[in-house]
């Protein structure tokens, strides 16, 4: 019995990653779609020096309005995208529309002097990636430096592509920051292949910035690492005063999170507002 037992649990598992390869399919299908009738846009998000919250940047991060299901949040879609290939595509797309708007926002006062865009793993695995870059930035007339690549690091240990990708943007002078720093298998042996400018240092580890635990130290040791080494480290996911404040303490100068400014749309950028009187 117990034996018929375990093989329902198998069927069930299957037919619930059947489900799933179904529902990433379906997905898909809608998302191609999508690209191609104008149901996809950026929002951004500031990245902010500390302690007076003034915008050093903008991450671009993807938004869709599915037309019946409302909008889908991207920790939903891109995986699927991922795994269909479609994000190769998307990805084009996405990082050609932050640049043109990266480009309009150099004569706009007040608007971020850079913008940060996220790629995946299957899109630095492209050989040619580097290039698609350069070519975007030539359209675009937005200038190299203004441009950081956010990758994570599982899409770094993918392969020898994806290093030899990154090591010809970062050529061209665009930055490159490693994304949830921190939450992969060999975050800190990456940062010796990779040539990496900026750090950014997943949520779950300023969630507990403000506990008395030993959690508290890897934050405060990370810092001094990213100094050392002469990265720029950005603390994501700051959601409180009293984190912002501690990180600060602990010597960070860049930060991002629900408490500065929410993700919002390319037009309210312009009009963002330091939180914190200088
Ligand atoms: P990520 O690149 O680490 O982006 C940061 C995520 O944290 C964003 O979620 C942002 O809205 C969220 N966030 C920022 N501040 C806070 C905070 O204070 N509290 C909380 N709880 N969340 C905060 P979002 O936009 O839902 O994106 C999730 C992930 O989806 C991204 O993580 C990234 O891995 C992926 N993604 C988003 N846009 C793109 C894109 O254009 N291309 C690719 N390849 N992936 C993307
Ligand atoms: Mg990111
Ligand atoms: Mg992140
Ligand atoms: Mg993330």
């Amino acid at each position: 019995e117990a034996k018929a037992q375990g093989k329902g649990r198998q069927v069930a598992y299957t037919d619930a990653m059947d489900q799933r390869s179904a529902e990433q399919a379906r997905l898909a299908a809608d998302l191609r779609v999508a690209l191609d009738t104008g149901q996809l846009h950026l929002a951004y998000q500031p990245i902010v020096s500390m302690p007076d919250g003034s915008m050093v940047a903008v991450e671009a991060l993807v938004r869709w309005t599915h037309p019946s299901r409302g909008p889908i949040p991207p920790g939903v879609f891109v995986p699927a995208a991922e795994h269909t290939g479609l994000i190769v595509p998307l990805g084009a797309w996405i990082l050609e529309e932050a640049c043109e708007q990266a480009a309009r926002w150099r004569s706009v006062p007040g608007a971020p002097p850079k913008v940060s865009v996220n790629v995946s793993a299957r899109q630095l695995r492209e050989a040619g990636f580097a290039e698609e870059v350069a070519a975007v930035l030539r359209r675009t007339g937005l200038p190299a430096g203004a441009l950081t690549v956010e990758v994570t690091e599982t899409a770094v240990f993918d392969g020898g592509q994806a290093l030899v990708e990154l090591e010809a943007i970062a050529d061209l002078g665009v930055h490159i920051a490693l994304d949830d720093f921190g939450t992969g298998h060999s975050s800190l042996g990456l940062l010796r292949t990779c040539p990496a400018h900026v750090i950014k240092i997943d949520k779950s580890f300023v969630d507990d910035v403000t506990s008395d635990g030993q959690e508290a130290v890897v934050v405060a040791a990370l810092i001094q690492i990213c100094d050392g080494m002469g990265l720029a480290a950005v603390a994501e996911g700051v959601e409180t005063a009293e984190q912002a404040a501690e990180l600060h303490r602990l010597g960070y100068r860049y930060a991002q999170g629900y408490y500065f400014a929410r993700p919002m749309p390319a037009a309210d950028i312009a009009f963002y507002e330091h939180p914190i009187a200088a």
